[in-house]
């Protein structure tokens, strides 16, 4: 070991700068698949609402078998690249799958949305373009962005006005891409994608939508928030996630026009230089998608769970952020008060998060609740009612 004392030191102040901030992170432990219900160290069982299991199928029967077919039939990894000799048939297969999903050209798949977000704009863009980006977009978004020499104009937070002036401030770069979460975590906002694919239209800018909040479970038929205002036709990229309402274990994807995926799939860093996805999880991901093609139940379910648990939390005298998306953010706007009430629900059995400054404004703390197809009514019910009881407590609700 080489690590002087010095920089040691230097390393232990800034992990005690973190815990005096109040930011510093602990991992909690499951011992159970991931569910509705879930097992934690301690033996105890508690009430999962913090995943990003929206259509309960991160352990799905059928799911986890084909998951098991896909190594019997592929092996266990390729241990290579796609483009050297990691392609195979499962992975083309998924990627048609998912074009035609989306009714686009083509689809290259990636380790993780974070890969692919980031492999996506230093590709298509350089300096003589211009990205365009709402001041919320995902932090692989922006990661992505800083890697990518095209100028860079933010836009206040699905503020349309700011997002026209920035177009017009960008009307000399050669090409435009406005980017944007199609759903947005902390709020569970969706985008306004009609308004956003008008100005496009207006002003000459590709627009890119990050889909991993809504894939699966938004729109008629799943697609996302594109679907849902109706203009999936008008957007060119869509990167999203299967590690989320997709069955959750890893893997990205960027879906768009034959040009770009090209593109893409010629330079794209994290596609050339890290391993391809593993059969396993590429042969799930085709099961999941056909299971979304044949019945909408889940789809409904979680929908349906959303209006249920904000109708009876408002009628508590919750104060919940307005909209119908599956993340349902309990506005508490005291950090401690939050926190402490997160503390309590968790001994109750109800797992839940409290957020923050840094990750959410200054005196906007809350607690996160996301609802999953999993859920039962009754254990809705469960945490309805501890979330009224501690509250009380806590002077929050009468
Ligand atoms: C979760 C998330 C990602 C990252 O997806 P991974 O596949 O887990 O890397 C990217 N963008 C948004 C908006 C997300 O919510």
């Amino acid at each position: 070991m080489s690590m002087t004392e010095e920089t040691a030191e230097a390393f232990q102040q800034k992990l005690q700068d973190i815990k005096d901030a109040g930011t510093y992170k602990e991992e909690r432990v499951i011992t159970s698949q991931q569910d509705a219900d879930i097992e934690v160290e301690s033996g105890d069982h508690v009430i999962n609402f913090c995943a990003n299991n929206y259509l309960g199928l991160a352990n799905h029967p059928e799911i986890m078998d084909a998951a098991k077919n896909g190594v019997d039939r592929y092996g266990f990894g390729v241990a290579s690249v796609r483009f050297i000799c990691g392609t195979q048939s499962v992975h083309k297969d998924l990627e048609h799958a998912l074009s035609d999903f989306h009714e686009t050209d083509d689809t290259i798949l990636y380790n993780s949305c974070f890969d692919a977000n980031t492999g996506l704009f230093e590709t298509l863009l350089g300096p003589d373009d211009a990205i365009i980006s709402d001041e919320l977009n995902h932090a692989s978004i922006i990661d992505g962005i800083r890697l990518c020499k095209a100028d860079l104009h933010v836009f206040e937070h699905s503020d349309m006005a700011d997002l026209e002036a920035k177009l017009q401030d960008a009307q000399d770069a050669e090409t435009r891409m406005i980017c944007t979460d199609g759903v947005f975590s902390m709020d569970g906002d969706v985008a306004k994608l009609d308004e956003i694919c008008r100005l496009a239209e207006e002003y000459g800018a590709l627009v890119m939508v990050d889909e991993c909040h809504a894939t699966g479970f938004m729109g008629e038929g799943g697609r996302g928030a594109s679907e849902a205002k109706g203009v999936l036709d008008q957007v060119d990229i869509i990167t999203s996630t299967l590690g989320k309402a997709l069955g959750g274990a890893t893997g990205g994807f960027t879906t768009g026009r034959q040009e770009i995926i090209d593109l893409l799939r010629q330079e794209s860093r994290p596609y050339l230089f890290s391993n391809a996805i593993a059969p396993s999880i590429a042969n799930a991901g085709l099961k999941v998608l056909e299971m979304l093609q044949e019945n909408d139940d889940r789809r409904e379910t979680i929908w349906e769970n959303a209006r249920y648990f904000r109708s009876e939390m408002q009628e508590r005298g919750f104060d919940i952020k307005p909209g119908d998306h599956p993340i349902v953010p309990i506005m508490l706007y005291d950090a401690k008060t939050s926190g402490a009430i997160a503390e309590e629900l968790l001994d109750r059995g109800i797992y839940v998060i409290s957020f923050s400054y840094p990750v959410v404004p200054k005196g906007e703390a809350r607690i996160r609740v996301q609802m999953s197809a999993a859920h039962s009514k009754e254990q809705l019910d469960r945490a309805i009612d501890a979330f009224a009881e501690v509250a009380r407590e806590h002077d929050v609700i009468e």
